[in-house]
């Protein structure tokens, strides 16, 4: 749609250049023909003119005692016109620059017909094709490349003596008409336009950029924001989704516990009395998730101290086999034991942790093997956590950590969440200037490395 309203604008454009073109050189050869037309009426000119019409008068009279044939009178008529041409070039060329038009000009004016009227009779004397100087004033050049600026018509009067052959001496008077044309050749005008023209060429281009600059954004920006509309309503979906589970699971329990049975048996009672727990815990720790990650646009305030990694990550390894119970998850770990001291917050590096393993068991197999390993570098305390799941197809791969991405593999998994853990991950380690990358090979598994600086003593 836009890419049509921009074709029709390079069309409008095209259009109203082409029309400026053709107006610029209109007011320019009318600017030229007024400057030149003046030429035409002077003193010089109209002595010339007669002198030439005397002439051809004297011819045509011959003509009509007979004494000529037509094509005789123009043949010999046309040395004269020829040596008078001389004279008119070089006056016309002297006025010409005397009107210093700026650049040159060819100026002619051509003999298009001469016609004798004798008593309603038309006799034409001469007619010129089109094309055909033969009686020309000025310079000659080809047609098309010249403009007419006039065409004149004038008719005189000639009477000369007619003696016939009876010896008696008639008064006739001879009606000539002479049709004119005159046409001026600017040389090089085009140039001369086109270079009045480049400021209105520079701006339309640059008009047309602006346009398509535009337009590029205003797609850009739409695209963004569908994909943001997406976003959203995939959050919503998943969000909802999140809270029916314990919310329905809550209901089942509470109903167990007013059952009599249920009541008179400890262990039973003691067992839902666990699930309205773990329900209520998961609950609670997905509002701090949305809590966190939504509302929470400011910095990460870190409460740091000192850890010893073995220690510390040991600890976080055990946590976390106790939080996974139904699935069968085997963690490997490789910890340099150096002791290595680390400045975290532990809370939140836990979270971190917490969600990579997290993943590892919900896009994982049946049985989920993690290995764990770090490393101590000049560059920083590095920790790898592989898994032998599906992997993370490459294209998704950049977006991961993004707030609400989650790759969407349809029929692969119906696991469910908010593609908020990896976002609060790369954020937590962030805040501790920190790096965090992935690599993975789909069906394979998937390995996060985090880099966090050590301490500089
Ligand atoms: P949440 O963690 O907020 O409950 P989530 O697990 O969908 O939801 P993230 O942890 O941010 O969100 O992960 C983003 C997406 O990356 C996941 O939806 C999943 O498709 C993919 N992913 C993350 N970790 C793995 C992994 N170890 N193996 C395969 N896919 C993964
Ligand atoms: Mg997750």
């Amino acid at each position: 749609m836009s890419i049509l309203a921009l074709v029709a604008l390079c069309g409008i454009q095209g259009y109203l250049i082409h029309n400026t073109y053709q107006l610029k050189k209109d007011v320019f050869i009318k600017e030229t023909k007024k400057s030149v037309s003046s030429i035409d009426n002077t003193k010089e000119i109209d002595s010339l003119a007669e002198l030439w019409y005397n002439q051809l008068a004297k011819n045509l009279t011959e003509y009509k005692k007979n004494n000529l044939l037509k094509n005789e009178t123009i043949e010999r008529f046309k040395p004269f016109t020829d040596s008078l041409n001389d004279i008119f070039n070089q006056y016309y060329k002297k006025e010409i620059s005397k009107a210093d038009l700026g650049y040159p000009l060819q100026y002619k004016k051509t003999i298009k017909s001469i016609i004798i009227y004798d008593n309603d009779v038309l006799d034409t004397i001469f007619y010129s094709e089109k094309g055909n100087n033969y009686f020309l004033f000025g310079e000659n050049f080809p047609e098309e490349e010249g403009n007419v600026i006039s065409n004149a018509r004038w008719f005189t009067e000639h009477d000369y003596e007619d003696d016939s052959d009876e010896g008696e001496i008639l008064k006739t008077t001879l009606d000539v008409e002479i049709k004119t044309q005159d046409a001026i050749n600017i040389i090089g005008w085009k140039k001369i336009v086109f270079g009045q023209m480049t400021s209105l060429f520079i701006f339309s281009v640059v008009l047309l950029l602006f346009v398509v600059v535009l337009l590029f954004y205003s797609i850009k920006s739409l695209i963004q924001q569908k994909k943001i509309a997406d976003v959203r309503n995939d959050f919503i979906n998943n969000i909802t989704h999140e809270l029916k589970t314990p919310l329905a699971t809550l209901s089942i329990a509470s109903k167990s516990i007013r059952n009599k049975e249920i009541q008179s048996s400890p262990t039973l009672f003691s067992n839902a009395l666990d699930i309205l727990d773990r329900q209520n815990n998961r609950l609670q720790k997905l509002i701090d998730q949305v809590m966190n990650n939504t509302l929470g646009s400011e910095e990460l305030l870190l409460k740091k101290e000192r850890v010893l990694d073995n220690e510390y990550l040991n600890n976080v390894i055990e946590d976390f086999k106790l939080s996974v119970r139904d699935k069968d998850v085997a963690i490997n770990t490789k910890i340099e034991y150096r002791d290595a001291y680390l400045d975290i917050d532990k809370f939140l590096v836990t979270t971190a942790l917490f969600n990579i393993m997290d993943n590892a068991v919900k896009y994982g197999q049946d049985e989920v093997v993690i290995d764990i390993k770090t490393e101590l570098t000049k560059t920083g305390y590095t920790i790898s956590i592989k898994d032998n799941g599906m992997g993370i197809p490459e294209k998704d791969q950049p977006n991961i950590f993004d707030k609400f991405y989650r790759v969407h593999s349809g029929d692969v998994h119906d696991v469910k969440g908010l593609g908020l853990g990896l976002f609060y991950t790369d954020q937590i380690i962030k805040a501790h200037q920190g790096e965090i990358k992935v690599e993975s090979k789909q069906d394979i598994g998937t390995t996060f490395i985090i880099t966090i600086p050590t301490i500089k003593e």
